[in-house]
């Protein structure tokens, strides 16, 4: 159910009944690989999104992955295609291993965060490399691994995000979709303080609210 959300949600953006879509959906994904579940992940539920967006004559997806831990599975299942980039922030070195500069290709853009980074960090990284591949890779569709894990309540977790930097980030994701004027798809992935995943699930859709 969670996948097929994902396929569902692709399919609402691109008929143009709707600008956003949130899908508040258990199991995460991202850490799941093409043939195999891992970590709390069964399907990868973002990449069936895209590959959904691909099928429906999509060219170029973007993928942005704020979840504390990296998306493998996400990288794996698209790193020869071209057509899909993955942008991901996480905490590094840390669980699955993977996630290092040293993986990055002309559409894979990894930026590993040291444990204890924070607002500052990320907002530099948001406001700034983020946007900038954005721009240059010009997607018709924005899709987001949007893991509340990054919060500092996070007991799984060593970064140090407040309500107020994951706020940013999500504005930083919705105007670069506003900017290119294409839709966007949230997917829950991590998020393990439930208060914390309560208040930025609900800042997120009250900003994607606000866009339209
Ligand atoms: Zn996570």
């Amino acid at each position: 159910m969670a996948a097929g959300a994902n396929e569902v949600g692709v399919e609402l953006l691109l008929s143009g009944e709707y600008e956003a879509v949130f899908c508040a959906v258990r199991p995460p994904g991202h850490h799941a690989e093409r043939d195999r579940a891992m970590g709390f992940c069964i399907f990868n539920n973002v990449a069936v999104a895209a590959v959904k967006a691909l099928s429906m004559g999509v060219e170029r997806v973007f993928i942005v992955d704020f979840d504390a831990h990296h998306g493998n599975g996400t990288e794996h299942i698209f790193y020869n295609t071209p057509r899909v980039f993955y942008f991901s922030t996480h905490q590094y070195p840390f669980y699955p291993g993977t996630g290092s500069e040293k993986e990055n290709n002309d559409h894979i853009l990894n930026v590993p965060m040291r444990e204890g980074s924070g607002d500052a960090e990320f907002k530099s990284v948001y406001s700034g490399i983020f946007r900038e591949a954005v721009r240059k890779f010009k997607p018709q569709i924005i899709l987001v691994s949007a893991g509340y894990d990054l919060h500092r309540d996070d007991p799984l977790t060593s970064l140090e995000v407040t309500d107020d930097g994951v706020e940013f980030i999500v504005r930083e994701i919705v105007n670069a979709g506003r900017e290119l004027s294409v839709p966007l798809l949230f997917t829950l992935e991590g998020g393990y303080n439930l208060n914390a995943l309560r208040r930025c699930s609900r800042r997120t859709l009250e900003v994607l609210t606000e866009s339209i």
